[in-house]
């Protein structure tokens, strides 16, 4: 089957995006790729259509429990075979995926990068003859990144030690030249093609704001946003907590999400915002990984998070059906030294906490709002001279559609 019969077939879709369709022709062609596109591009779709054109199963490296079990259910919904294994399944039930698994039943096998240490688990999955070996949200492998997790580093021995070498590709949304190195450096792809795609949202207006009173603030623009849909990210679990209070109180429909839920409050929550039974939103950045939701029309920032890679991630959480949305920020201050606390308290290497503490500076840069915000946004994402080509590298133009070209009349 060609390709444009299998995007109809399986996902009902009509045409690929550009990129998509390059990628997909590479690694069909048997070359190792590196995807890097905005969050909501369609990802996914660059390794699933080539996993049901070749023979053997892929198997896809990513990093959120919920984050697989939600592509699983969608991709069986459309009749095509995929399971995934993590800690969240009982021992029957991981038996019997296992077993399956072996008997080559599905063409597409979502894991955690900590179950490749499992050595009955890599021992399966290495007698498979894996087709494909996708690693999704790479940028987790880099402590550039703005979710490092030490387990991506174990991916490219266990891409060595299998029989027969596999197509690698990667993906993710944080394109640093920071990140993309380590990427490249450690990932185990080899020569890969490389796409990065324009990391600009240009429906989301990016403001910030620098009240008196944060609270008040906060207020006005819900008051004024009602009946839309929205996220509100807190840095810390208690003031989201004291926020969706008095918001609920207000008469806004509100939910509240932090790590420190359980997990069925949590899925509650986040099942509520889905079908619109909740207007907002109120967490910590452990809210929003893997939601697919389109129609949320904005987000806004309570004080600033620990770097621009998570601001950009959860900002670009509105609007991924490209119609009109907002990202606030709301400055305040003395969260910069609150956030360094956090980061000397919780970082122990000194390596570690000059980098985490310079990403801490560029954001608060961001919230100080001098310079256009898309522009300083996109030249921050986009710095990477020896990726660029071009040698020099151009610095944007004001973009006119954010509150600092607002205020200084360029609209
Ligand atoms: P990403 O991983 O890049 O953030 P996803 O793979 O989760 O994005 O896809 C986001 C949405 O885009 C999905 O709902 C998907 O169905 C949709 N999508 C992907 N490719 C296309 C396409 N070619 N045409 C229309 N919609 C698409
Ligand atoms: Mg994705």
């Amino acid at each position: 089957m060609e390709i444009y019969k299998v995007l109809k077939k399986y996902f009902g879709l009509d045409s690929f995006k550009k990129e998509q369709a390059e990628l997909i022709k590479e690694i069909l062609r048997g070359k190792d790729v590196l995807g890097i596109l905005p969050t909501g591009y369609g990802k996914s779709l660059c390794y699933q259509v080539p996993a049901l054109m070749m023979r053997g199963s892929t198997l896809v490296i990513s990093p959120l429990i919920s984050l697989m079990k939600d592509q699983v259910d969608g991709l069986l919904d459309r009749g095509i075979p995929a399971t995934f294994l993590n800690s969240s399944l009982d021992l029957e039930e991981s038996r019997r995926r296992r077993q399956d698994i072996q008997r080559g039943m599905y063409k597409l096998i979502y894991i955690s990068p900590e179950s490749l240490k499992s050595p009955r688990i890599a021992g399966i999955l290495r007698n498979l003859g894996l087709a494909q070996v996708a690693v999704d949200e790479a940028h987790c492998i880099s402590i550039w990144g703005h979710d490092f997790r030490p387990s991506y580093l174990d991916i490219r021995h266990f891409i060595d030690t299998l029989p027969k070498r596999p197509v690698v590709t990667a993906f993710t949304a944080t394109a640093t030249e920071a990140v993309i190195e380590d990427i490249l450096m450690l990932s185990g792809l080899q020569d890969p093609f490389q796409i990065r795609g324009n990391l600009d949202r240009p429906n989301i207006f990016f403001s910030v704001v620098k009240p008196q009173d944060d609270l008040e603030e906060l207020i006005r623009i819900m008051d004024k946003r009602r009946g839309h849909q929205g996220i509100i990210y807190c840095q810390r679990k208690k003031e989201a907590e004291a926020l969706s209070r008095i918001l609920e109180h207000r008469g806004h429909r509100t939910g509240l999400y932090h790590g420190g839920m359980d997990d069925a409050q949590r899925h509650k929550v986040q099942e509520d915002f889905a079908f619109d039974r909740i207007q907002v939103v109120v967490g910590t950045s452990a809210f929003g990984m893997g939601i697919d939701k389109s129609n949320v029309r904005f987000v806004i920032h309570m004080g600033i998070p620990m770097n621009l890679e998570s601001f950009y991630q959860e900002a670009g959480r509105a609007g991924r059906d490209q119609g009109y949305s907002e990202s606030y920020l709301i400055y305040r201050e003395p969260d910069f030294q609150r956030q360094l606390g956090l980061l000397q308290h919780n970082l122990q290497s000194e390596d570690r906490l000059l980098i985490e503490r310079d990403k801490l500076v560029t954001m608060d840069r961001y919230g100080r709002g001098r310079k256009c915000l898309r522009s300083y946004l996109l030249d921050y994402f986009h710095s990477n001279p020896r990726q660029g080509m071009l040698g020099e590298k151009e610095e944007s133009v004001p973009c006119g559609s954010c509150s600092v070209c607002a205020q200084q009349g360029i609209l």
